[in-house]
């Protein structure tokens, strides 16, 4: 997989922008959220004019991150998104690799006249919409990405204590725990570092993962009770929840994060799924691990796409259709191997 590290390039535009917006994708999680306000106080530190813009909200989980009350939400505040996109002279885009990420937001983006900076971790970049990129699918996280950035652009220094907790937050969150194959030696060094930049690692791990309103621990445990198949022929167990099921429980924005995992954690499956019944759409999560890669599957099949052992698609048709269309497909998806 081509990598790009364009730090020189980076360098020189941001020297020369003043006025930035920092953005992420669709739905965003701990990664999206972390590396963006991480951004957001590194660049305040640096005497910028800074404001983050998210094309929708995110999980209650994250409320409580530094910054997290000044981001501008797209779909909620539309003129004022619009606006700060118009002003700025340099957008970065962090945690996606391609436009059509953004949702809605994605018109107004690719209007936008200013430089565009990627710094991602997920594969094939779309190259020529960006003025400088830092793609590299080697690396855990996109929070884990910006640290090394910052540390390469020698400017460490503007780090401070909120941008280490946003940016371990997101480290945190996309490597499980720091359990995640994508957790390597120099995960851990970025990690120690922002502990002793001011991240405080117990606290963080407790407003993330200990947040649980009673609805959703019960939702959970409906779901692995009375919605989980587990196929040990094909190493394939998967989730699925209507709306009327999600209604029934007050589901909110996050409720489901996670719980695909739990599929993993059975003896013989390397391929959990989630599906998901929203107002629009059927939302596919899908997880694997080992030799089994679900990126590809996600493309091919669902519309999707993401890491090798951590993708997204949905579907269009109702949540039965596309539940059948998947057990069709489970002697293929058990065959997605890595080379
Ligand atoms: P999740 O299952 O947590 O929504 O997403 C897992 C991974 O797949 C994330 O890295 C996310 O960026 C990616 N992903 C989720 N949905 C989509 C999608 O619709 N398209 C693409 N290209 N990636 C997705
Ligand atoms: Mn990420």
């Amino acid at each position: 997989m081509q990598a790009y590290c364009e730090t020189e390039k980076i360098k020189n535009i941001l020297t020369a922008s003043q006025v930035i917006v920092v953005t992420s994708h669709k739905n965003p999680d701990g990664d999206a959220i972390g590396s963006a306000l991480g951004t957001y106080h590194f660049l305040k530190k640096m005497n910028k004019s800074v404001q983050v813009v998210l094309p929708d909200s995110f999980a209650p989980a994250f409320d409580w991150m530094p910054g997290a009350k000044e981001v501008v939400f797209f779909d909620k505040n539309k003129k004022r998104a619009e606006e700060l996109i118009a002003q700025a002279d340099l957008i970065f885009c962090q945690d996606y690799n391609a436009l059509n990420r953004l949702g809605n937001m994605e018109v107004t983006l690719s209007k936008s006249k200013a430089k565009k900076i990627l710094i991602d971790h997920h594969p094939d970049p779309e190259v020529t919409q960006f003025d400088a990129l830092f793609s590299d699918v080697n690396y855990s996280s996109t929070c884990q990405m910006i640290y090394t950035l910052v540390e390469n652009l020698v400017l460490d220094n503007y780090l401070d204590a909120d941008a280490a907790t946003c940016l371990y937050t997101g480290i945190m969150t996309d490597t499980g725990s720091f359990k995640f194959s994508s957790t390597t030696p120099q995960t851990h060094r970025v990690v120690a570092s922002l502990i002793e930049k001011g991240a405080n690692n117990a606290a963080i791990h407790t407003a993330v993962m200990d947040n649980n309103s009673e609805d959703r621990l019960r939702l959970t445990g409906f779901a692995l009770s009375e919605k989980l198949t587990v196929d040990h022929k094909h190493g394939i167990a998967w989730f699925v929840l209507s709306q009327k099921e999600l209604k029934k429980f007050y589901f909110q924005k996050g409720d489901t994060e996670g719980l695909v995992n739990y599929g993993l954690s059975i003896k013989g499956i390397e391929v959990a799924v989630l599906f998901t019944e929203t107002d629009e759409r059927i939302k596919i999560s899908f997880r694997s691990k080992g030799k089994i890669i679900v990126n590809k599957f996600a493309n091919k099949h669902f519309n999707g796409g993401g890491h090798i052992h951590a993708a997204g698609g949905q579907s269009n048709k109702t949540l039965d259709e596309t539940v059948n269309d998947f057990i069709r497909l489970l002697p293929e998806l058990s065959k997605q191997n890595l080379s």
